[in-house]
């Protein structure tokens, strides 16, 4: 019987947020408790479980897993915590285990440490030595590095978007690394990096042209000479050295077949460049737009959306409809701990006068309203979709006026509803609402909604990757240098 250690940190940040995230953002859970937690989840571990309760041959030893949402630059000293508390953990099992399973994101990234998945695969490289096969899993949105490809034998990737492959990603791991303990393979991947970074509809990989990329990858993956393919777009808000897109194959001992087919990925993917960034109206436009429209109408807010790494506390769509005097009903949510915190205080009924977000973000500005405070609450939730439990903090619902905003002490999670039905709203009841989230699923929004405006607001996670200041990811890369060059070049692992 083979024994395979299973161990995870993952995190993703936005260095463009203001806020360094602590090593409080971390859910970790440890031994039987993985198991208990991911059976039967459409996460990578629940399908490592499922993968590995369906092999006779290899059984799971489950060891220490972090799990932090997305959120700002990890505090340098939290990075240090974690990983420390993480290698301490799994050198428990040094001469006990057979192979590797660890659950990584790819786009951490601390105030210190711009690799940090790097560092922590050459640690585990160097306890557990290079006879012990390490297979690792990754968001596409992760950034893959030499010293990661270095230092483990295989990667397993997601290949959708929205993500709804977790469980898959997580099986196609266990199946890399059984062939890696059981059969005599030799393990060797090709990758492409290309000089660019993309954002917008043309990522959703059900509809839109990077799909394109991923079905290939899944087809390379039917084929039994290819042990693992993927598509990594990296995430454009984590500015890090080795930011970029890239392809990468992973074959046995066949290196030209991998770099055949990492090339192809690649050179599909730089003439759409172009087309995949995305369609952005500015502020003052989509507020005319919404303006003249019938019910409903969405505004989407990427640059503030709580999910790929922002704060949450832009005021800067409601502060400009306020100015214009804007003629209907807005929903909208806003982080902003000293408003709930006063609701609470004053209670249900109470009329206070507290500014709303823009504190935490010097790219805004505080608007200060008087309010009616119409209900409060502190319960975690869970979202409308997905197993991520989400918690407020002291929340209140506040109206002024046309505008009702509920204000939340945490940053939560923004693609769907839930923070609305949560405090007994439905968005339907407004003319206008403002999504905090990089696109709107057709579920939550738009299958009825009147318009949705993608729009061009600041913020830390804005689609308009030019606005966002990048000083560390290499250059020059499309599009923040619009002439950039790629010159196809195959690596070998
Ligand atoms: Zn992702």
């Amino acid at each position: 019987m083979k024994k395979v250690l299973i161990a995870g940190c993952a995190q993703e940040i936005s260095s463009f947020n203001p806020v360094e995230c602590k090593y409080e953002i971390f859910h970790i859970i440890q031994g039987n408790e993985i198991y208990d937690y991911h059976l039967g989840k459409n996460s990578y571990i629940g399908g490592a479980i499922e993968e590995i309760n369906k092999s006779k041959n290899i059984e799971p030893v489950f060891t220490y897993v972090a799990e932090g949402f997305a959120a700002g630059t990890l505090e340098h000293s939290a990075f240090i915590k974690i990983k420390n508390e993480f290698l301490e953990k799994i050198k428990l099992y040094v001469n006990k285990i057979d192979g590797i399973y660890l659950t990584l994101h790819g786009a951490m990234g601390s105030s210190k440490e711009l690799d940090p998945e790097g560092l922590i695969l050459e640690e585990v490289r160097k306890i557990f030595g290079k006879n012990i096969p390490i297979v690792i899993s990754l968001d596409l949105h992760g950034v893959l590095t030499e010293k990661m490809l270095n230092n483990c034998d295989g990667v397993s990737s997601l290949l959708t978007y929205p993500h709804v492959d977790f469980s898959e990603t997580g099986k196609r791991a266990i199946k890399f690394l059984k062939k890696l303990m059981l059969e005599n393979i030799k393990p060797v991947a090709a990758r492409v990096k290309i000089p660019a970074i993309v954002r917008g509809k043309e990522l959703i990989t059900e509809t839109g042209l990077f799909g394109n990329q991923t079905k290939y990858a899944k087809s390379l993956i039917e084929d039994e000479k290819v042990l693992s393919a993927g598509f990594f777009i990296g995430n454009p808000f984590t500015d890090v050295p080795e930011l970029c897109s890239q392809s990468y194959v992973y074959t046995d001992n066949n290196k030209d077949l991998a770099s055949k087919n990492a090339l192809k990925m690649a050179k599909d993917f730089w003439p759409n460049r172009k087309k995949m960034q995305a369609e952005l109206i500015n502020v003052n436009d989509a507020i005319k737009i919404g303006s003249e429209s019938s019910a409903t109408v969405i505004f989407t807010d990427a640059a503030d959306a709580p999910s790929s790494g922002a704060l949450g506390d832009s005021n800067a769509i409601i502060s400009e409809m306020v100015s214009q005097k804007y003629p209907h009903t807005i929903l909208s949510t806003i982080l902003d701990s000293d408003a709930a915190n006063l609701a609470f205080k004053t209670g249900i009924g109470s009329s206070i006068k507290t500014s709303v977000g823009g504190k935490l973000d010097n790219r805004f500005k505080p608007l200060i309203l008087n309010f009616k405070v119409i209900s409060i609450n502190e319960k975690p939730f869970m979202p409308e979709k997905w197993a991520w439990l989400q918690k407020p903090g002291k929340s209140a619902v506040l109206k002024s006026n046309n505008l009702t905003i509920v204000v939340t002490s945490n940053p939560v999670l923004q693609v769907d509803r839930s923070i609305y039905f949560e405090n007994g709203l439905d968005p339907k009841n407004y003319h206008s609402v403002i999504v905090k989230s990089p696109h709107c699923e057709p579920e939550f929004y738009d299958d009825w909604a009147n318009k949705n405006l993608n729009v061009d607001a600041i913020g830390a996670t804005s689609a308009n990757l030019l606005s966002l200041g990048h000083k560390n990811c290499q250059r020059p890369i499309y599009p923040l240098e619009e002439d950039t060059i790629f010159i196809p070049e195959v690596e070998q692992y």
